[in-house]
């Protein structure tokens, strides 16, 4: 870390931080709460979940139906919120923002309403061995009912990309290449950008998968140089139920709807419909309108303490982490990569990771244990799962300690 990075890591108030999440002052069996999952979803500040209550107190209605004031205030709600995400991501146009449900749902978009139509027998759809199965299924599905392949990029023995194989992998029939910004298990961070410059050169479009990426680092699509990219609000600080998809607005206007319904069409008749234009044409149905809301706070809250900051502050956490883990008897920290985001893996000689979290539990302690929705890549390290341990920016440096400190413990029990 340079010395602009550490002094912005430690002029962040933690503990002004943690007081604005009410869950982490509880207790969990009899223990304070030594929250490290937040890589599955983060906890939730209280002005998230107080704009959620005061928009259905104060301003619910259905959004662009009602002439009457109260539906207008909620659609006026919901267009703001779209237009702080667009800036939130550095994009150019508020109608290449797209609220889905999730991550998974925005990659299942890309597929079904992109991909599918341009692909070929033959084709292929680049993905990483250390991908999530939400940016792994959805491709295999649309190229099963295309005949086409799935080439998946190896990641090496460090936890990184194999970026050589992935410049030879890049061939005539690459449609589509889809890769994970942070890796959900490894916190690999990727070089993206260069990637996506790599894909874009040879004509391919790229897709990044940001869910483990937008609570953690800076994100500008504009520098990014992608054409999609996917996160869902509940790892952001933000209530569950609603992601975004980011597109490039020549791609969205150029892609067909993907589910039919109220609210993303022109004209509808029985001799035949038109559509609305993007965004709302992939946007049937009433979607999660208190969610979305809440998510503009969600997106204010990490502008408040700064990306740069959180990044760094997080930064120093994740170093310590995997420091004091290195130093424990019999554990196993997956990959080395030079540059780690939020996520810890490991494994314990002779320890099963299923009883470590169980027994981590009785202390208070939330990690997660198995593949993580990493099949795959555990494979590529022999294993069926890990252990995994996340930060989030109201984890605290004492945490890091009492949890290497109470892991050592468990271990040397659990070990005899
Ligand atoms: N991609 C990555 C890298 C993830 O970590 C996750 C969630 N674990 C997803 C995609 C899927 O996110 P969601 O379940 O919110 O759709």
């Amino acid at each position: 870390m340079n010395e602009l990075a550490a002094a912005t890591a430690e002029s962040l108030d933690v503990e002004a931080v943690r007081a604005q999440f009410p869950i982490l002052a509880r207790t969990v069996n009899g223990r304070p709460l030594l929250f490290l999952d937040s890589a599955a979803s983060s906890q939730k500040p209280r002005r998230v979940v107080e704009e959620l209550r005061r928009f259905y107190y104060e301003d619910y209605a259905n959004i662009h139906r009602g002439v009457y004031e109260l539906s207008q205030r909620a659609s006026q709600l919901h267009d703001q919120a779209r237009r702080a995400v667009q800036r939130f991501l550095g994009a150019r146009d508020w109608r290449e923002i797209v609220f889905v449900r999730s991550t998974t749902e925005a990659i299942n978009l890309v597929a079904w309403s992109f991909l599918r139509p341009r692909l070929r027998p033959g084709d292929e759809i680049l993905v990483t061995e250390m991908e999530h199965h939400a940016n792994i299924v959805p491709w295999q599905i649309v190229a099963g009912e295309r005949d086409a392949r799935v080439v998946v990029v190896p990641v090496t023995d460090a936890g990184e990309l194999d970026l050589d194989a992935l410049r030879r992998m890049l061939g005539p029939r690459t449609r589509l290449l889809a890769v994970t910004w942070v890796s959900n298990v490894l916190g690999t961070v990727n070089p993206v950008a260069e990637i996506a410059a790599l894909a874009r050169a040879r004509g391919v479009p790229v897709l990044v998968d940001a869910a483990q990426a937008a609570p953690h680092l800076p994100v500008d699509v504009a520098a990014l140089g992608c054409d999609f990219l996917a996160f869902s609000a509940h790892k952001m600080y933000g209530p569950t139920g609603v992601g975004v998809l980011w597109a490039r607005l020549e791609h969205l206007e150029a892609m067909p709807p993907w589910q039919g319904g109220g609210d993303m069409i022109d004209r509808v008749s029985f001799a035949g419909t038109t559509f609305a234009d993007p965004p709302f044409r992939f946007e049937a149905g009433t979607p999660d309108i208190a969610g979305i809301v809440a998510l503009r706070e969600a997106v204010a809250f990490v502008e408040a303490l700064g990306r740069a900051r959180i990044a760094a502050y997080e930064a120093a956490l994740v170093a310590r982490l995997e420091a004091r883990l290195g130093e424990i008897p019999g554990v196993r920290v997956l990959g080395r990569p030079a540059r780690r985001a939020s996520a810890v893996a490991f494994t314990v000689d002779g320890v099963h990771h299923q009883d470590l979290g169980t027994m981590l539990d009785l202390e208070g302690v939330c990690i997660r244990t198995g593949h993580h929705c990493a099949m795959p890549l555990h494979a590529r390290f022999g294993l069926a799962g890990s252990a995994r341990a996340s930060v989030a920016v109201y984890n605290t440096r004492e945490e890091i300690e009492r949890f290497a400190d109470i892991l050592a413990r468990t271990i040397a029990l659990l070990r005899g």
